[in-house]
């Protein structure tokens, strides 16, 4: 198994979305309709989990791959830098205080 970085997977997935025509460019895509694919696997993987199926075809694992997908080809299409991103929220995140009460919201 090799060790990607989140730039390597979204190459592959833009190179991969290049060969089926699933679109490498804004102009090429419906941004709105990509986002809400986003959600649809979001939803497919809250059904997996709610039906106790964590592996295989369908089940969580596979749903949280194809929300990564997703996430990294339309990160891809824009040009974000999804590292940068992701170590600029969590740098925010350490010193960041949830007022707990104040959400309707499962935490631990
Ligand atoms: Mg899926």
């Amino acid at each position: 198994m090799q060790n990607l970085s989140i730039k390597q997977f979204t190459e592959m997935i833009l190179k991969l979305a290049e060969e089926k025509g699933f679109g490498t460019e804004p102009k090429d895509i419906n941004t709105m309709e990509k986002i809400a694919l986003i959600h649809g696997e979001v939803s497919e993987a809250m059904e997996a989990y709610r039906h106790k199926k964590m592996d295989g075809k369908d089940g969580l694992a596979e749903e949280l791959a194809d929300i990564v997908i997703r996430v990294f080809h339309l990160a891809g299409i824009y040009k974000i830098d999804l590292e940068k991103e992701i170590l600029s929220k969590l740098e925010n995140d350490k010193n960041r205080k949830w007022k707990w009460e104040d959400y309707n919201e499962t935490h631990s």
